[in-house]
């Protein structure tokens, strides 16, 4: 008797948000036979190559969904009053509804500051305080695009995390942390590994789910992951051969799990897609919270 070996199903992100930015679309025409055409401004500071394809995919994603977009490329000399003049214009430019600051900024600029100077109702990445207290306590706010674009894939796959045990590892505010109060608003019992983690394995191999936010490859491999658990890859790193790949053995772990997440192709076309939603829903809620 042969028997066939196990293989996850793959999580396709492409196809996800595809899906979603069709939807993304239809509500954006919707929004601009009612006059408003919901509107994002992307600031990069510098020339790293890395966050020019990152702005660029940005841009190309609100085009291609009918949005108004505005990219505003500054030398990295710009100062950082400069940049809070912009931030500040913006807050108060009603054709636009969502900011978003290409990190990393320049070292002379506190990303902080620039992070605190948007609008709560115009901070479409989630990384605001005012942000991350919502998503803290419950309340209405833009959730970060990344953890937001995992829930999604959870979702797409019907997958419910009530009495669920989730391991996230990474505790970033960007991703690990977020992700973990995504987790556990859905009713998942949420563990947070870190670097300072003694027995990573320890903890991986009970969980149903994993979500691995590191930026290291290899993290997680086959031996530390439950059979049927579901994993999802945020990491984005290069091989020896340079190729994008992600903190997952995935070869090894597709063995293993009942579902995962590839990279490429996997939570980072959903990134983007959450900052599409994102901006549709400032825009949304500026058009209901007119007089
Ligand atoms: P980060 O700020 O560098 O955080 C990494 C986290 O991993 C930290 O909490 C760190 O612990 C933890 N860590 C480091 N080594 C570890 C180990 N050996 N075992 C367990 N935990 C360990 O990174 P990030 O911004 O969260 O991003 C994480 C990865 O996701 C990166 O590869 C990034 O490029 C990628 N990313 C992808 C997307 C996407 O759209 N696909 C979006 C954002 C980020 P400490 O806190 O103790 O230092």
């Amino acid at each position: 008797m042969t028997t066939t070996p196990h293989s996850a199903i793959i999580i396709d992100g492409v196809a996800l948000s595809q899906k979603l930015r069709s939807e993304v679309s239809a509500r954006v025409q919707a929004l601009r036979a009612r006059g408003i055409t919901p509107g994002l401004a992307v600031i990069l500071v510098g020339d790293s190559p890395a966050s020019q394809v990152y702005v660029r995919n940005k841009v190309k994603g609100c085009q291609d969904c009918g949005f108004h977009s505005v990219l505003e490329k500054y030398d990295a000399s710009l100062t950082e009053t400069e940049l809070l003049a912009r931030i500040d214009a913006l807050n108060h430019d009603p054709a636009i509804h969502g900011i978003l600051v290409q990190l990393p900024v320049p070292k002379h600029i506190d990303a902080t500051k620039v992070i605190e100077a948007i609008s709560p109702q115009k901070d479409v990445d989630g990384f605001h305080v005012a942000s991350a207290g919502a998503l803290m306590t419950g309340l209405p706010g833009f959730l970060p695009c990344t953890p937001y674009g995992c829930m999604k894939m959870l979702e797409s796959i019907n997958y419910d995390l009530r009495g669920k045990h989730a391991v996230v590892i990474g505790r970033s505010n960007i991703v690990g942390k977020p992700m973990a109060l995504m987790l556990l608003q859905k009713n998942a019992t949420v563990t947070i590994c870190h670097s300072a983690t003694p027995d990573l394995k320890l903890f991986t191999q009970m969980a149903d789910v994993i979500v691995a936010a590191v930026g290291k490859r290899n993290v997680l491999t086959a031996d530390m992951v439950k059979p049927g658990a579901v994993v999802l890859d945020v990491g984005m790193n290069r091989n020896e051969e340079g190729k994008l790949c992600g903190d997952v053995d995935f070869e090894g772990v597709r063995q293993v799990a009942s579902a995962i997440t590839p990279v490429p192709g996997g939570v980072g076309p959903m990134t983007i897609t959450m900052l599409l939603v994102n901006t549709l829903e400032a825009a949304e809620r500026a058009e209901n919270s007119q007089p």
